[in-house]
C-alpha cells in the first residue's frame, strides 16, 4: 500500500486529493496545524472521511518536526498543499507570508533529503508567480513577475524545489495551478462570496452584495480534476513542472450572471461597488496553456465555468437548508 503524506489536508484541495488517495487504495496522513484539531469548522472538509486517515499536528516551520514525520512515516509521496494564501498586499502580513511558504517547502525538501530520500514531492505553485505578465496564454517558459508576496513567496519556493532536483536528484515538481473552486472553496474568494450570498438570498436574506472590480477575469478550473493532475505529476519516470489551467477566462461579470441567473435574479438588483474591494489588476490577463500537461499526461480541465458555478450556488443552498432545518429540528 502506497503512503502519502499530504500538508494542508483540510483545505479545498487536501481534502480533494486525500478522497482521490483513498480511492487509490493510498495509506493517507494529513499534516494540519495543532490549533485547527479541535477546530470544527476548520475540520469541515475531512469530516466525512476523518475515520479513514492519520492526522497528524506538526509545524512544517520546525525542521526537527518535519523530519521526524518523514522518518515515521517513510512515505512514498508528499504533497505539500499548505501555505499563508492571502494574496495581501499589507505590509505588516509581508514576512509572515514569505517565511512561511519558504520555510516549510525548504524543510519538507531537506527532511527529503535527509531521510526519506526516495519520496517524490509535488509542491503547489501559483499563477500568482506570473503577476504582471507580457504574454498571454502563460506556458512554462513565461518568465516570472510577481506582483504580490504570495507570488514572490511561491517564486522562492519553486526556486528551491529546482535547486533540490539537480543538486540532490530530490524527484520534486511545482503546479502552477490557476484559481480553481468547488462547493469547499473559503469564503475570501470571489465565487463563494457570490454563491453563498445567492443561497443566503433564495433563504430570506435582504442584504446587499459589496464587490470590487467586476471587469476582473481569471481562468477558473474545477478544484476536484485539478488534484487529479498533482497526483499524475508523480507518477512519471521524471519530475517536470506544469501548467494546470483550463485556458478560458471569465469575468466577475459572467460569474454573478450565472449564479444570479441559477435563482431566477438579476445580480443588479442586489450589488454596491466597494473600493475596499478593488485590487490593482495586471493589464494582461492571467491564463495558463496547458497543453504541456495534456501532451505528457493527458490531463486537461473539462467541467465547465456554468456548471462549476451552478454546482456551488446549489451546494450552498443545500447546506444552508440543513442548518435551517436542523435549527427547526432542535
Ligand atoms: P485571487 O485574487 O485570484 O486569489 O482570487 P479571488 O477569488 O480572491 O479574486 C478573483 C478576482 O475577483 C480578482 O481579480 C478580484 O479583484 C475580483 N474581485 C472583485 N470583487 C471581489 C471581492 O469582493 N472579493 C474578492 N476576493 N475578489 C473580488
Amino acid at each position: 500500500m502506497k503512503k502519502a503524506i499530504i500538508t494542508g489536508i483540510n483545505g479545498q484541495d487536501g481534502s480533494y486529493l486525500a478522497e482521490y488517495l483513498l480511492e487509490k487504495g493510498y495509506e493517507v496522513y494529513g499534516v494540519v496545524r495543532r490549533s485547527s484539531i479541535e477546530n470544527m469548522e476548520k475540520m469541515r472538509n475531512i469530516q466525512s472521511f476523518r475515520e479513514r486517515i492519520h492526522i497528524i499536528p506538526c509545524s512544517l516551520e520546525n525542521a526537527l518536526s518535519v523530519y521526524k514525520l518523514f522518518d515515521k512515516v517513510q512515505p512514498d509521496e508528499c504533497y505539500h498543499l499548505a501555505a499563508s494564501s492571502f494574496v495581501s498586499y499589507a505590509l505588516e502580513d509581508d514576512l509572515s507570508i514569505m517565511t512561511n511558504n519558504f520555510t516549510t517547502t525548504h524543510n519538507i525538501l531537506s527532511g527529503i533529503v535527509e531521510v526519506c530520500p526516495s519520496c517524490r514531492m509535488y509542491f503547489a505553485g501559483s499563477s500568482e508567480i506570473f503577476g504582471n505578465v507580457q504574454e498571454n496564454p502563460q506556458t512554462e517558459d513565461t518568465p516570472y513577475n510577481p506582483r504580490s508576496v504570495y507570488g514572490i513567496s511561491k517564486m522562492a519556493a519553486h526556486s528551491l524545489i529546482k535547486n533540490y532536483r539537480e543538486r540532490y536528484n530530490v524527484y520534486a515538481c511545482t503546479g502552477f495551478t490557476y484559481n480553481h473552486e468547488s462547493p469547499r472553496r473559503g469564503h475570501a474568494f470571489v465565487t463563494r462570496k457570490i454563491t453563498s450570498f445567492v443561497a443566503g438570498l433564495v433563504l430570506g436574506a435582504k442584504n446587499k452584495l459589496e464587490l470590487g472590480n467586476l471587469d476582473a477575469v481569471r481562468d477558473w478550473g474545477y478544484a476536484p480534476e485539478y488534484v487529479d493532475a498533482m497526483h499524475k505529476m508523480l507518477q512519471q519516470s521524471v519530475p517536470k513542472d506544469y501548467i494546470i489551467a483550463t485556458g478560458t477566462i471569465h469575468s466577475v461579470r459572467e460569474l454573478l450572471d450565472i449564479a444570479f441567473g441559477k435563482v431566477g435574479l438579476d445580480y443588479q438588483d442586489f450589488i454596491h461597488i466597494n473600493e475596499e474591494f478593488l485590487r490593482p489588476e495586471s493589464g494582461v490577463p492571467l491564463v495558463g496553456d496547458a497543453s504541456a500537461i495534456y501532451r505528457d499526461l493527458e490531463w486537461r480541465a473539462s467541467k465547465q465555468f456554468e456548471e462549476i458555478i451552478g454546482d456551488m450556488v446549489q451546494a450552498d443552498i443545500d447546506a444552508l437548508m440543513d442548518k435551517s432545518n436542523g435549527k427547526r429540528d432542535a
